[in-house]
């Protein structure tokens, strides 16, 4: 008899031991895909080109802010970022001047890191997490950003998985040039989603390249371009040998299109694409939805609870 109640409170102890390991959200919640889009620095284009791409996809990102950069040519003003966060993305923490932290003594550490964060707060913003510097840390700088962030993202070109160290969260770029296509970006995504692993996407300012023949005229810095008949919008950033860079404001720019600048009157032919990182966006995006619908796209803080860190 005493060997069947023994038996009854081993089988009990499983149970319950097997209920509260279902009940805990870390073993849950260690084995999702995940990717973040994070765009570092807080260009402008977060909000002119990355907002209605992520809105439009139902989705959010995260804009890693140097708060003394803020309000001034090609970054973000105040109400912009309160627009981003009223949609859902992260403001993160990205410093007051964008110094090599590395290379400051503890105290300098100690402002930039805290003064980021005290002025975004005053600004209204929710800030929980850091984007490094220069992708660059060592222990002392950790230390000193455990005091006031949830985590800290640095750059090495790795996956998080579940036994990933907050304080060190691993990137890729998704820019794109002549060299680093989309299909390196696809790639890494299927390599997430197959390895059940944690994808942080970094960026900077957003552009696009297309090649141009039959140029008359010169275009002028920050002017609008039209593209016809695909309708697309950009705003001239500069050329030179036939390549034309600008921001792609709306549209999808095709081979064939005239592209004339708006004040200047200029105009070319345009030949090929050479990347549009708008579109690439969208791309990514949509390539995710479809293949991977249990993938989810989460700002940092999200993805930190969904791996179940404190
Ligand atoms: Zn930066």
């Amino acid at each position: 008899m005493n060997r069947y109640i023994c038996l009854t409170f081993i089988i009990f102890f499983i149970l319950s031991a097997v209920g509260l390991k279902a009940e805990n959200p870390s073993s849950i919640n260690n084995n999702f895909p995940l990717v973040t889009f994070v765009f570092d620095d807080g260009y402008e284009t977060d909000f002119t080109v990355a907002r209605d791409i992520f809105k439009s996809q139902g989705e959010v990102a995260c804009t890693a802010i140097v708060t003394g950069w803020v309000n001034t040519r090609n970054f973000l003003n105040i109400s912009q970022i309160s627009e981003l966060q009223k949609d859902g993305w992260e403001i993160l923490s990205h410093t007051v001047s964008h110094p090599k932290l590395k290379a400051l003594t503890e105290d300098r550490v100690e402002a930039e890191l805290s003064q980021s964060k005290s002025t975004l707060e005053s600004w209204g913003f929710n800030v929980k997490n850091l984007v490094y510097t220069y992708n660059g840390n060592n222990a002392a700088v950790k230390n000193i950003v455990r005091k006031y962030y949830r985590s800290g993202r640095n750059g090495h070109k790795m996956l998080n998985s579940s036994d990933l160290d907050q304080y060190d969260l691993k990137s890729y770029s998704n820019e794109l040039s002549t060299w680093h296509k989309m299909t390196t970006l696809k790639s890494q995504i299927d390599l997430a989603y197959s390895e059940k692993k944690w994808l942080i996407f970094q960026h900077h300012r957003i552009d696009a390249k297309v090649k141009i023949s039959d140029k008359s005229g010169a275009f002028i810095f920050e002017e609008r371009l039209s593209f016809q008949p695909s309708g697309a919008v950009g705003q001239y950033i500069k050329d030179r040998w036939s390549v034309v860079q600008f921001i792609p404001l709306s549209g999808n720019p095709q081979v064939g299109d005239t592209v004339t600048g708006r004040s200047s009157g200029a105009s070319g032919k345009l030949e090929r694409v050479i990347y549009n990182e708008g579109a690439a966006l969208t791309e990514m995006i949509e390539y995710i939805h479809k293949n991977y619908p249990d993938m989810r796209i989460v700002t940092i803080d999200k993805g930190l609870d969904l791996m179940g860190m404190p």
